[in-house]
């Protein structure tokens, strides 16, 4: 059996849902009432892959809140990841992805350190952070989309807004080994890393946001943040792609103006309906079909029964392991989700 820990974007997301699920003594609540709620299995799912193997799971809401971050309520945080692991392993799942923010705490945090969760000892090979397919698919879906645009990657700037982060960084080494992008830039806080991803790399330009963006033909938002940032769009190029993988949005704005595409990155379409309840509370669009990539990448391991955390850590995220999880993602009925806005 697979699992998926996720958790919901505000306040305001989680007070909503909880009303729809049935819970409404959550409902009413305030930040508070969320940093002592325990995690909860809210649903049963059911893959059935395109070579006709069917696969059973579990989506473990774990109460986490970006907002938990904002206001330094670090402890609720990382409380709420060991937590939610544990009720996972609890519950016999066998391999578990650790959505949006969950790995980030796990790794920001170093709950490496905190193993023994009441009567359960985490036993990290049950636990994959996504990353890797949640990279595959970025680079797919920018090598996709650039083409129906007609943008010739040869001769484009690509800026990554998270580039020394798990999934930016694999990005950047993905365009480096097997496109022939013209530009690359590296923009993220942290100029030492910044530095050292340059040096990895052997190229890319260190430029702060405002710099970055009008240059760019392709932006690729993965950046670790728990609130969007507001964009003009008159400062952007035209044509211009701009594809979003965070979660929460990186992006604050919502641009409507014919020559900016936006594209909902990290994200993936099954050939097949799933039989689930929870994409509908994330709002996908096609809520039966389309799901985060870092979930796919569980179900991809039950698929293929590799029990094991093959996305793990920070930074160490190969093209080899891309490739590999791309040909099973493949295999077995996804793809990159390229419906432009
Ligand atoms: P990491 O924590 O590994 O990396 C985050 C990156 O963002 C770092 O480069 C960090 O560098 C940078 N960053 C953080 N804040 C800012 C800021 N204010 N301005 C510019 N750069 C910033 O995160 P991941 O790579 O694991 O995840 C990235 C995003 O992808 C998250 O939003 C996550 O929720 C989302 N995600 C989506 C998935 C999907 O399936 N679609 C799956 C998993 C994650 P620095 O701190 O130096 O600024």
């Amino acid at each position: 059996m697979f699992g998926l820990i996720g958790h919901l974007t505000s306040l305001e997301h989680a007070q909503s849902v909880a009303r729809e699920l049935g819970y409404p003594e959550y409902a009413d609540q305030g930040l508070d009432f969320w940093c002592m709620a325990p995690p909860q299995i809210v649903d049963d799912i059911t893959v059935t892959s395109v070579t006709g193997q069917t696969i059973y799971g579990k989506y473990v809401e774990s109460c986490f809140l970006p907002e938990m971050l904002a206001t330094q309520r670090i402890k609720a945080a990382t409380r709420k990841i060991v937590n939610a692991m544990a009720h996972a392993q609890k519950n016999g799942i066998q391999i578990t992805a650790l959505g949006g923010f969950s790995s980030i705490i796990f790794e920001n945090f170093n709950l490496q350190r905190i193993s023994q969760i009441r009567n359960v000892k985490l036993d990290l090979q049950r636990f994959t952070t996504g990353n890797t397919h949640t990279a595959y698919i970025i680079c797919q879906q920018i090598e996709q989309a650039a083409q129906q645009l007609g943008i010739n990657l040869s001769q484009a700037t690509v800026a990554i807004c998270g580039a020394t982060g798990d999934i930016g960084s694999a990005v950047c080494r993905w365009l480096d080994a097997k496109t022939e992008v013209d530009e690359l830039l590296l923009v993220a806080r942290d100029r030492t890393r910044l530095l050292s991803l340059q040096n990895e790399l052997g190229r890319g330009k260190v430029l702060p946001l405002e710099e970055a963006l009008p240059l760019a033909d392709i932006v690729v938002w993965v950046a670790s943040m728990p609130r969007g940032v507001e964009i003009d769009p008159t400062t952007l190029k035209h044509p211009c792609l701009m594809i979003d993988g965070g979660y929460p949005k990186n992006m604050a704005t919502q641009i409507q103006h014919p020559d900016i595409h936006i594209l909902n990155g990290g994200i993936v379409e099954h050939s097949l309906d799933i039989d689930w309840r929870i994409m509908h509370i994330v709002n996908m669009n096609t809520p039966t079909r389309q799901l985060f990539a870092c979930f796919a990448e569980s179900m991809l391991l039950e698929f293929e029964q590799w029990y094991t955390n093959f996305s793990w850590g920070r930074n160490q995220i190969t093209v080899a392991n891309m490739e590999k999880i791309g040909q099973i993602s493949l295999k077995h009925g996804f793809r990159p989700l390229l419906s432009l806005a």
